[in-house]
């Protein structure tokens, strides 16, 4: 079997990591489009367009730090080494996914500077034809495959809702995609609008040089943390103005920037409209399971589940698409993998939870990973990842500001002390 993998990043590289393993007897060509490995994690100054004119797949600023402790943040056979800090640099996490990368000697699959520019599925063959430039040559050739696996991340295409007044105001107006140093901030009122993950430390790193930070966010759950004084919580911002915005309680302020902390959409430019895959109000569908195309089943998607431990769950997703592959397990009927999929997403519906969110997990996780463990009959993610995921996510919620100072201890596969 010849199989293509799309993107080097944690996702991809796991899914190189399997592929080329003894138990199975497969072909992989991996195609990155950056110089080097590592996605998101690969940090630029620059933001925009790179030097090929392709919009910069980086949403990586310079002081950034993970989010989850480094317990939660290697791979399952490949454990992040017990360094002093619990939650790492990010210069540390693009280090470790270089280590992977050489431990597991996955450097000779990888097409650095290769843009893959377009995917299709052929009619006769049941092989999919990938259409790849080398971006240095500025030449194209195209490649038949037997399987796709498409890992090209999902915090690239910047969200930006519409809000009445954008066309009029006068200040600057930008994505965290484009954020990469406090600096640039520095004396000016800036309004962080949304609070992802990405909101919440982003505040928090503006505040350190912008004169006041309005942080607007409808989530009541974290309003106890206790922000420095130039930092003053808002509910959503609800209209601009030439200098000002107006808040959803009535209150107007002065403001220098609009910053938009709004999320990203999931984009496949690459994918023909053959490959029978669309993105309705930021679903990937139809899938099953999150990651197997129902009408192409050689296709898959892995690394789209978000608020989840990435690197662990990528991990499981390519081991459980690869026992259907190999031929170890079979592949639902259609209407089954359609069926499981609608019933989801009725269930998600019931509770209240909007299509945008489909593939935002949270407390999903666990549910999740053991049915595709059980599914495709794998090694399943050890308990304790996740409870330490969710222990680490309480105390972020309790205090944005000190969360990352409680250090983690794994004790078994379901048991850690945190201290
Ligand atoms: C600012 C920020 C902070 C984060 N912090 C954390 C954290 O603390 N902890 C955590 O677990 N997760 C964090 N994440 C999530 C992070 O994205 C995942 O942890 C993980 O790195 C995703 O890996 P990936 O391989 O799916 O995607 P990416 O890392 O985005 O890799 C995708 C790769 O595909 C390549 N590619 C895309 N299109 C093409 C194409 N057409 N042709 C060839 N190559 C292509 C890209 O160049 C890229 O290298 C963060 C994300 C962001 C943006």
């Amino acid at each position: 079997m010849k199989i293509a993998v799309i993107g080097a990043g944690a996702a991809g590289l796991a899914a190189l990591r399997h592929c080329t393993s003894d138990i199975y007897n497969i072909e992989v060509i991996c195609y990155e489009r950056e110089d080097q490995v590592g996605g998101t994690w690969i940090y630029r100054e620059e933001h925009g367009m790179d030097q090929y004119g392709l919009p910069m797949h980086t949403s990586m600023y310079k002081n950034l730090r993970a989010n989850l402790p480094k317990e939660v943040m290697g791979f399952p056979d490949y454990p992040i080494p017990d360094v002093p800090e619990n939650y790492l640099h990010r210069t540390q996490i693009l280090d470790f996914l270089n280590s992977y990368c050489d431990h597991f000697k996955l450097r000779q699959y990888i097409k650095l500077s290769h843009h893959v520019e377009l995917i299709k599925p052929m009619k006769t063959h049941r092989k999919w034809t990938v259409r790849v430039k080398d971006l240095p040559k500025n030449s194209v050739t195209v490649e038949l495959f037997d399987a796709v696996m498409v890992c090209n991340g999902h915090f690239s295409d910047p969200n930006i809702p519409e809000i009445k007044g954008q066309d009029i105001f006068q200040g600057q107006q930008m994505h965290s995609h484009d954020y990469r140093i406090a600096e640039i901030f520095n004396g000016k009122t800036v309004v962080v609008f949304g609070a992802g993950p990405s909101g919440y430390d982003l505040a928090i790193d503006i505040s350190k040089t912008a004169k006041l930070v309005y942080f607007s966010h409808h989530m009541q759950n974290v309003i106890g943390t206790v922000f420095s004084d130039n930092v003053i919580q808002k509910p959503d911002v609800l209209e601009l103005f030439e200098h000002s915005v107006r808040f959803n309680d009535d209150t107007i302020a002065s403001a220098d920037v609009m910053f938009y902390c709004t999320g990203y959409k999931y984009s496949f430019p690459f994918l023909d409209e053959t490959c029978g895959i669309r993105v309705d109000s930021n679903m990937v569908t139809p899938l099953w399971k999150h990651i197997v195309s129902i009408e192409n089943p050689t296709l898959a998607f892995i690394g789209l589940p978000t608020r989840v431990c990435a690197f662990h769950l990528s991990d499981l997703q390519v081991r459980f698409v690869l026992q259907f592959w190999s031929g170890r397990k079979d592949f639902l009927p259609k209407q089954d993998m359609l069926r499981e999929e609608n019933e989801e997403f009725k269930t998600l519906a019931k509770k209240g939870i909007l299509k945008r969110h489909f593939h935002v997990f949270n407390e999903r996780q666990r549910f999740y990973a053991d049915d595709l463990a059980k599914t495709a009959e794998i090694v399943p993610l050890a308990p304790v990842i996740i409870n330490i995921y969710n222990e680490c996510y309480m105390q972020f919620l309790k205090d944005l500001i000190n969360y990352r100072n409680s250090r983690y201890k794994i004790i078994d596969d379901y048991n850690f002390i945190r201290y």
